[in-house]
């Protein structure tokens, strides 16, 4: 009999299979994924505790044998066939489905020059063995890439003690994600230890040990990794017809043009109230967006309005941005003895917070101002900068107004 199938084992395919038994779903669930390993986390890549790339595991066999998830591993599906309702596997199998849900994830952006077949990719964990295998015994690493995943693993291998180059091709490195004072400061502290940046330059040609930029400059490089994003992997569902666009497109309740099929993560490109498709890279947004998903495959009809979160940590300095900070929010800035804090008014109303601290500590404060956000409050701005004004009563008193 036909089951619910789930294609893609990442941080979304798994939550979703998990959130499916605990909606009570007793019919088959069928979670397939093309990587070989069992789940894995993807942040620890990048943050590895002991220096050396772990690989942590979202669950074990047992836990999905217990939630009557049947795991095919290292097996990819190569064709969707919305009309009759069937996945083709790589391994020559064809499965029916009732419901399916796209969890497909993301890949990694190709460089497009000469010599770009030398890049490493950053995404998997085959790729951060890979990386951490060729570093081994090297001087220097250029990362082609200044976003959050190429700045992550600077701090990382200039704790190794190699020369690290960033080569970027904006004015600033994390512009793209980060609030602007936040990436200067976090630009600034890598220039401290060390890490050389190139930029607003483009890559002419990679060498055997060199990266060759635009302007003339060389760069050493033994190894070198290309960090210039990702893709939404959205190949299954352009060629089975589904509505895509940057990303497999959705109604708010991450249903896809087909009633169907749902997607999750990554590769989910998802309706705002104002009509326009929004597709978030980030570890919570998969896990939750994959939740709210099984529930509605099992027959709920919750729509997905939780606000974006992420966090990086570089050094021993820990970011957690909530919400979508835009330039024209007012900023109001508050300090702690940690760090700093960054709340964001569009008209007076909360939107978005930022944190900037060392390790952890500013996480309760972002998690209240989580809260702020979602209660809709506008609070005083000076009451906001007031650093002896604690936010958790600032909540209990704009909620008792
Ligand atoms: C190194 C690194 C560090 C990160 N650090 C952070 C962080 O600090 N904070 C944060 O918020 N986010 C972070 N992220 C992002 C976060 O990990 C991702 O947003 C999250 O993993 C997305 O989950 P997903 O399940 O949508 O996609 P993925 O994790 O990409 O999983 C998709 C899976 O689907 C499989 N698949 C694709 N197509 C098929 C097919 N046809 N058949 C079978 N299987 C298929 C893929 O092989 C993959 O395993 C990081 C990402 C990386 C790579």
């Amino acid at each position: 009999m036909a089951g619910i199938v789930i294609v893609g084992a990442g941080e979304a395919g798994t939550r979703a299979a998990f959130a499916l038994h605990d909606t009570g779903h007793t019919g088959a669930i069928m979670l397939i994924g093309a990587e070989p390993h069992l789940p894995y986390e993807r942040p620890p890549l990048s943050k590895p505790e002991s220096g050396a790339v772990t690989m942590k595991p979202i669950c074990s066999d047992e836990a999905l044998r217990n939630a009557g998830v049947t795991y095919l591993r290292g097996v990819e599906v190569s064709r969707l066939d919305v009309a009759l309702k069937s996945v083709a596997l790589s391994d020559g199998r064809d499965l029916k489905y009732y419901k399916l849900l796209l969890a497909t994830g993301a890949r990694p952006r190709k460089l497009v020059c000469p010599g770009s077949e030398r890049a490493l990719d950053f995404r998997t964990f085959g790729d951060a063995k890979i990386i951490f295998e060729s570093v081994w015994g090297s001087r220097s690493v250029a990362i082609i890439g200044g976003g959050l995943i190429g700045m992550e693993l600077a701090a990382l291998l200039r704790g190794k003690g190699l020369t690290v180059s960033i080569i970027e091709a904006a004015p600033q490195p994390l512009a793209r994600a980060v609030p602007l004072r936040f990436a200067g400061k976090m630009h600034a502290r890598h220039v401290e230890e060390g890490v050389y940046f190139h930029l607003g330059q483009g890559v002419s040609e990679i060498l055997a040990d060199t990266v060759l930029l635009a302007d003339g400059t060389r760069v050493p490089a033994d190894v070198v990794v290309a960090a210039i994003g990702v893709q939404p992997e959205i190949h299954l569902a352009e060629t089975a017809g589904l509505a895509t666009g940057n990303g497999i497109l959705t109604d708010a309740f991450l249903r896809t043009s087909d009633p169907d099929i749902f997607a999750a993560g990554d590769c989910a490109a998802v309706q705002q109230p104002g009509g326009s498709h929004v597709r978030f890279e980030s570890w919570r947004n998969a896990r939750t967006q994959a939740e709210i998903a099984a529930r509605n495959m099992a027959g709920a009809n919750e729509p997905f309005t939780a606000p974006p979160w992420f966090w990086s940590d570089q050094y021993d300095l820990g970011l957690q941005v909530a919400g979508l900070p835009q330039p024209d929010h007012q900023c109001v800035m508050r300090p702690s003895s940690t760090g700093e804090l960054e709340f964001y008014l569009d008209d007076g109303r909360l939107v978005a917070a930022a944190g900037l601290g060392t390790g952890n500590s500013l996480a309760k404060d972002i998690k209240l101002a989580e809260m702020l956000i979602a209660a809709g409050l506008s609070p005083d701005p000076a009451v906001l900068a007031d650093p002896t004004v604690n936010l958790k009563t600032l909540l209990k008193s704009a909620k008792a107004a």
